[in-house]
Formats: C-alpha cells, sequence, structure tokens
C-alpha cells in the first residue's frame, strides 16, 4: 500500500466508490493503524496475524511435517546435487541459527547427562527436589541464549572429588560459563 491518506475515509466511502480497501486514520481495537477491507471491513494486520497463525497451525501438524519428509526425500534422490547447494546456501544464512540451537541442545542434554552420571555415582539423595535441579539447567539455557555464551551447570563440590564428593542437588548447583567449567574439572578446595 503506497499512501494509506489517498484511500477513501470510511467503508461507505470505500463502497460508493467501488475500492477494496479504506483507512479511517484510527486505529482498529488491537492498535493496528492499518487499512481495512471494504468487504467485511477487517483491520488488515488483523487478518494477517489470522492467516500467519492458521499457517504456523497447518505446518505444525505431523501430515504437513510427513509431507514435507518426502518431498525432501523425492528431492534428494531425483537431484542430489541441487539439494547439496541449497543445503551449503542454507547454512550459511542460517549460520547464527545455527550456533544457538548448538548450545540449545548442549544445554539440555546436560541435565540428562548428570543425571545419569549422579545416579551412576550414587550421588543423588532420595530426598533431592528434581524440579529445582531441573530449573537450573533451564535458567543455564536461558543465559546461554541471552548472553550469546554457553553458559553450563557446575557442581559446587565435584561428585566424585578427589578428597569430598558433592550431591546432585539444586544447592549444589551454580552456573558458570563453560570455558571456566573446563578448567575446573574436578577439583575443590578444600580447606581444613
Ligand atoms: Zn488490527
Amino acid at each position: 500500500m503506497s499512501d494509506l491518506s489517498e484511500l477513501p475515509k470510511s467503508r461507505r466511502e470505500a463502497l460508493a466508490a467501488g475500492a477494496a480497501r479504506f483507512f479511517t486514520g484510527n486505529p482498529c481495537k488491537h492498535g493496528h493503524l492499518a487499512y481495512r477491507y471494504a468487504c467485511g471491513g477487517a483491520c488488515s494486520a488483523c487478518s494477517d496475524a489470522v492467516t500467519l497463525a492458521r499457517y504456523y497451525r497447518v505446518k505444525g501438524t505431523p501430515e504437513y511435517k510427513e509431507a514435507r519428509r518426502a518431498k525432501a526425500q523425492r528431492q534428494r534422490q531425483q537431484n542430489p546435487e541441487q539439494v547439496a547447494v541449497w543445503l551449503a546456501d542454507w547454512k550459511i544464512r542460517n549460520a547464527e541459527r545455527r550456533r544457538q540451537y548448538r548450545i540449545d541442545r548442549r544445554s539440555l542434554y546436560a541435565a540428562h547427562a548428570a543425571k545419569r552420571r549422579a545416579a551412576e555415582l550414587e550421588r543423588t539423595p532420595v530426598w533431592a527436589d528434581e524440579r529445582q535441579t531441573q530449573s537450573m539447567y533451564e535458567v543455564a539455557a536461558r543465559m546461554s541464549r541471552s548472553f550469546g555464551i554457553e553458559m553450563q551447570v557446575d557442581h559446587v563440590v565435584p561428585l566424585q572429588g578427589e578428597r569430598v564428593s558433592g550431591l546432585h542437588v539444586h544447592y549444589n548447583l551454580q552456573i558458570i560459563p563453560a570455558l571456566v567449567n573446563q578448567k575446573k574439572s574436578n577439583r575443590f578446595e578444600v580447606t581444613a
């Protein structure tokens, strides 16, 4: 739409002029300052939002995902060179998204890995609050995302220390940058 002020000012005016759109100059009830459709009078921004929501609902269905998988497979078989070019191009355009995805995956995987390791070492007491523990990993993932560097959940007193061993419980956990965590490993200063 080039210039909203050139549109008819009301629906009545638009219908009289045979125009498809009009612009009152007032926001819709959702606050959009957008043109409206003469046919029905709906706000165009609201209509776009509804269309978009419907589109994502359809895209999220198993049928749609299956159809996409089948199409991708067909393309890979029929034209592998072209698919390789597309993929390489996509990777370049989505470098940042890929980096974030890897960080998210690592953070979520860390929670499972720590749980498994603590179980093997029998360092999770029966009274541990698993929800609190899990939330530490979720917070670490969110921090990684907003800081743009990987944050990890670390045991203040290591599960398998040289002199003392800690528990897999939330108050023995701290969130620190991955780089710091790698340097720390299993060291814990015991001051006697
Ligand atoms: Zn609207």
